[in-house]
């Protein structure tokens, strides 16, 4: 038999069902593979920020957080559920009691939330115990994870290159087999850019599919969880777990149907669109080169692929790096050194307190996002900026339905290059931003979109994205499904 770690999530869940392999003996090699990873410390990949069993840091902690860690249960106590004991990996943003939920950055250096977010317990209800928590840009913003404080994660398919972000580690962490499915956020492609890069399926729902509850919120008209997975039956599988409306998010919708196992071979009769405006100028040749190969393949299982417009796509990114900042000031405003994390020692008053605090423990791009925000929403200028934001992600959306009355899905490569190297974008934010080209245009829409790996260019992965209507996902599922079986992508490269 293979090693349990080269079975994908579902082949794991069937392999514990039949008796072949227990529960047990994943978690343990998993396990042994993520601690390796954080022990190795420069030396490994730096996809967690905290594994299974390690004592949490109690840095930064509060009189009244100092609760016993959870005892994280056994991972046979899962018999008989959904999942089976298949572990999982979580980005540090989603809070898990009795482990820390830092959201990337100091100002949260060892805080233990005294709760679980929603998606978090539905799925340890269904079977997947808490393996670690992952690496990520400091509150999410950002595109390689170079933004977190606790130092980059590298690329498994080429350590000298930026895995993606914002959820850099857990993307880095499936490619690298070091866990075996990962929850990611994504706010303006979070999820499908490191997928993109690091060549592996990375899926974001609907916006309102997924419960935000517990999710260190960045921009939350935005934010979406979802699954990183080795391949679109697993992402499929766990977002069937993670969907549902909750009573404690007020922006969560019940999901329509059923989340069901992709199965389609064929696309006879797909009308997959293509937007002129997001799959060509600004893309990288050899991204474009696996992204036609992919469309040729798609025309070969049957699809219609026709060229389709999205007149106001090229205004996408000018009113994300609007919206985005503006509710990320709003929702930074509570880490103020009084109730969370970092305090800032010896201040002299309350005012110089807060300033302190949120000076030594905010990096670089957060500050530079929470001052865009407060000056956009300022009073002289809310209507020219946010404003104006606003009605540009309106005529968005109407783009896409429009689009949507003359096919099915819209096709178009994830992100504009291949992984880069460290270091080579952080000095120039607006290139950096630039690599959410592709993926912002549904996060404003709040429509869904996968990334799958399509080929490689320079040896390294190219990521196809396919969007729908809202509540699509079954038939994004399935055409990512027929895709990925027929282009044959092989990511056991990028296995440490
Ligand atoms: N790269 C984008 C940003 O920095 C998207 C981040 C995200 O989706 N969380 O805002």
């Amino acid at each position: 038999m293979s090693e349990p770690h080269e079975l994908t999530a579902a082949q794991a869940v069937e392999a514990i069902a039949a008796g072949s392999l227990s529960a047990a003996e994943l978690f343990d090699a998993y396990h042994a593979r993520a601690a390796a990873d954080r022990a190795a410390g420069e030396g490994g990949l730096n996809c967690f920020t905290w594994v299974a069993g390690e004592a949490p840091s109690r840095a930064g902690m509060r009189v009244g957080e100092s609760r016993r860690p959870e005892s994280f249960r056994k991972p046979d106590a899962f018999a008989g559920t959904a999942l089976h004991g298949v572990p999982l990996a979580v980005k540090d943003l989603f809070c898990t009691e009795g482990a820390p939920s830092q959201s990337g950055s100091r100002i949260l250096a060892g805080y233990q939330p005294p709760y679980t977010a929603t998606v978090v317990a539905r799925l340890r209800r269904a079977g997947t115990p808490l393996l670690a928590k992952t690496n990520q840009d400091e509150f999410a913003m950002g595109s390689s994870t170079e933004n977190s404080a606790f130092g980059p994660t590298l690329n498994p398919w080429d350590r000298e290159r930026v895995p993606g972000g914002s959820s850099g580690g857990s993307a880095a962490a499936v490619a690298a087999g070091l866990a075996p499915w990962a929850l990611g956020t994504d706010t303006g492609g979070s999820i499908r850019q490191p997928a993109a890069l690091c060549g592996i399926v990375g899926l974001k729902p609907t916006y309102g599919a997924v419960s935000r509850y517990g999710m260190i919120a960045f921009a939350s008209s935005l934010d979406q969880a979802g699954p990183l997975t080795r391949d679109v039956t697993d992402a499929a599988l766990l977002l069937g777990h993670m969907v549902g409306r909750d009573p404690c998010d007020a922006t969560s919708l019940g999901f329509p149907h059923e989340i069901l196992a992709p199965s389609a071979e064929r696309l006879d009769g797909l009308r997959l669109g293509v937007p002129e405006e997001l799959s060509g100028e600004g893309i990288e040749a050899g991204v474009l080169d696996a992204f036609a190969a992919a469309l040729a393949g798609a025309e070969a299982l049957g699809a219609r692929i026709e060229p389709v417009r999205l007149p106001h796509a090229a205004h996408a990114l000018s009113a994300y790096y609007v919206i985005a900042p503006a509710e990320a000031s709003s929702n930074l405003a509570r880490f103020d050194g009084v109730r969370y994390g970092l305090r800032a020692a010896d201040a002299e008053e309350l005012i110089d307190m807060y300033t302190r605090t949120r000076h030594d423990g905010f990096g670089a791009e957060v500050k530079r996002r929470i001052m865009l925000g407060t000056y956009v929403l300022s009073s002289g200028y809310y209507d020219a900026y946010y404003g104006r934001a606003q009605r540009v992600r309106t005529k968005i959306a109407e783009d896409f339905r429009a689009a949507f009355a003359h096919v099915d899905l819209l096709v178009t490569p994830t992100a504009p290059s291949v992984a880069f190297r460290l270091g080579e974008k952080t000095a120039d934010p607006l290139s950096m931003y630039l690599n959410d080209f592709c993926t912002v245009p549904m996060s404003l829409a709040g429509i869904p979109a996968i990334s799958i790996p399509c080929g490689l260019s320079e040896g390294l992965p190219v990521g196809l994205q396919l969007a729908g209507p809202a509540f699509s996902e079954n038939r994004i599922l399935d055409a990512a499904y027929a895709l990925e079986q027929s282009l044959g992508f092989d990511g056991a490269h990028a296995r440490v």
